[in-house]
């Protein structure tokens, strides 16, 4: 396999060459202040990321799926219920999570393709007089079927209701890349996790935590050691942490938030939504229809195609990387060996997104697809050319 080519998976990201240099760095001391003239910053840089006043940032040694942990285990207690939509591969971990914690999982089944269903978690909360309900799971970009949910939708649910429940989104594949507001929209707990937006390598659960929720860390009795955020919080008070941190990893999380907050978050969000378009364009060309049912539901960091029916859409991922060197992502769950899918998010410009779209043509025609070569390509030129990128000036 070349390590020439820019990967297109959902996460792990391509690393920019400054931000490998800033996770490389030589040992500190992680109980000195130099330590803190990391982690402060990097928090910092998170919360204005995450568009929030005030959330309180923890940063764990873990990934994603310890950030679910995370905002579990601080704020329930065994046998609470949670309120959560399954429709993709992502939202189904949560859930399988939630269950391994002993909490009751009140589960909405929607169609993988769907976003989450405001309308029936609105009626659920409507009817929960006895407030049963102690938290909402919401994730917010379902990467396997490449989905976003409206999350306002879902935080009008709750107010509508007068529903005192926590909001948890899952942030993973959607913080840092496409619109995320914390404060605006009333999130208790957002998790994300360095290898996506971010564009670090593996290795940090980020959350972030309202006061909301903060204040239910005080009787929340799910057991917890590594992730307790009041441990954590008090390790913050002093420069360090309750154990080693990932020093060179915040250290990079510090200057990927420099980055993404030089860029502007709006430009970050156009610039994703842009090159998003110019790969819904390509598939288009391709005849090919998007797992996500509607333009309303379509991701800007990750596209699952579907391939006809009776084709293995893996093969396309196998052949890629066998022939190519290249990295595409393969169907998860319910919707495997029918999509395919083209991570579009981080580090990722309009040239590099058509030599992907190249690459999956020559695949496609490889196993017998009726594809034209440069089809899509041509869609996506097409679709950049008439749309220029601001430039860097422009952007600032
Ligand atoms: C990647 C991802 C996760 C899991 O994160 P890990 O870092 O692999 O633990 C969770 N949710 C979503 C939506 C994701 O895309």
């Amino acid at each position: 396999m070349s390590f020439q080519n820019p990967v297109f998976i959902p996460g792990p990201t391509n690393i920019p060459e400054s931000l490998r240099k800033a996770c490389d760095m030589p040992t500190i001391d992680h109980r000195s202040p130099l330590f803190g003239q990391i982690l402060h910053p990097a928090r910092e840089g998170v919360r204005r990321v995450l568009q929030s006043a005030s959330a309180e940032v923890f940063i764990f040694p873990a990934t994603g799926t310890g950030g679910w942990e995370t905002a579990l285990s601080n704020t329930l207690s065994p046998g609470d219920t949670v309120l959560a939509a399954r429709n993709g591969m992502f939202s189904h971990r949560w859930i399988d999570m939630c269950q391994r914690h002993g909490l009751t999982v009140e589960i909405v089944e929607t169609p993988w393709g769907e976003g989450l269903p405001a309308q029936r978690y609105a009626e659920i909360l409507a009817a929960d007089k006895s407030h049963r309900i102690k938290a909402v799971l919401a994730t917010h970009n379902e990467t396997a079927t490449g989905v976003r949910s409206d999350i306002a939708a879902v935080r009008r649910a709750l107010d509508e209701a007068g529903h005192p429940a926590l909001l948890f989104v899952d942030g993973v594949s959607s913080i840092a890349s496409m619109d995320f507001r914390f404060d605006d929209w009333g999130v208790d707990c957002a998790v994300t996790g360095s290898q996506k937006g971010f564009m670090l390598p593996p290795g940090l659960a980020i959350v972030g935590f309202s006061d909301k929720a903060m204040a239910a860390t005080q009787t929340a009795k799910l057991p917890r050691t590594f992730f307790d955020v009041t441990d954590m919080a008090k390790g913050y008070a002093n420069n360090a942490y309750p154990y080693t941190p990932a020093v060179g990893l915040l250290n990079g999380l510090n200057e990927s938030c420099r980055m993404l907050l030089d860029e502007g978050l709006e430009n970050v969000f156009a610039r994703h939504n842009r090159i998003a378009e110019g790969v819904r364009a390509a598939v288009r060309a391709w005849g090919l229809e998007l797992c996500a049912v509607s333009p309303e539901v379509y991701s800007d960091t990750v596209s699952a195609i579907r391939t006809p029916e009776g084709f293995n859409a893996t093969d396309i991922v196998s052949r890629a990387a066998q022939t190519y060197g290249v990295a595409f992502g393969t169907g998860l769950g319910e919707v495997a060996g029918k999509v395919f899918r083209i991570g579009h998010l981080g580090s990722l410009t309009d040239v590099m997104t058509l030599s992907g779209l190249a690459c999956a043509e020559m695949c496609m025609k490889d196993l017998g697809l009726d594809i034209t070569l440069g089809s899509g390509v041509a869609a996506a030129q097409d679709f950049y050319r008439a749309t220029p990128a601001l430039t860097r000036k422009e952007a600032a």
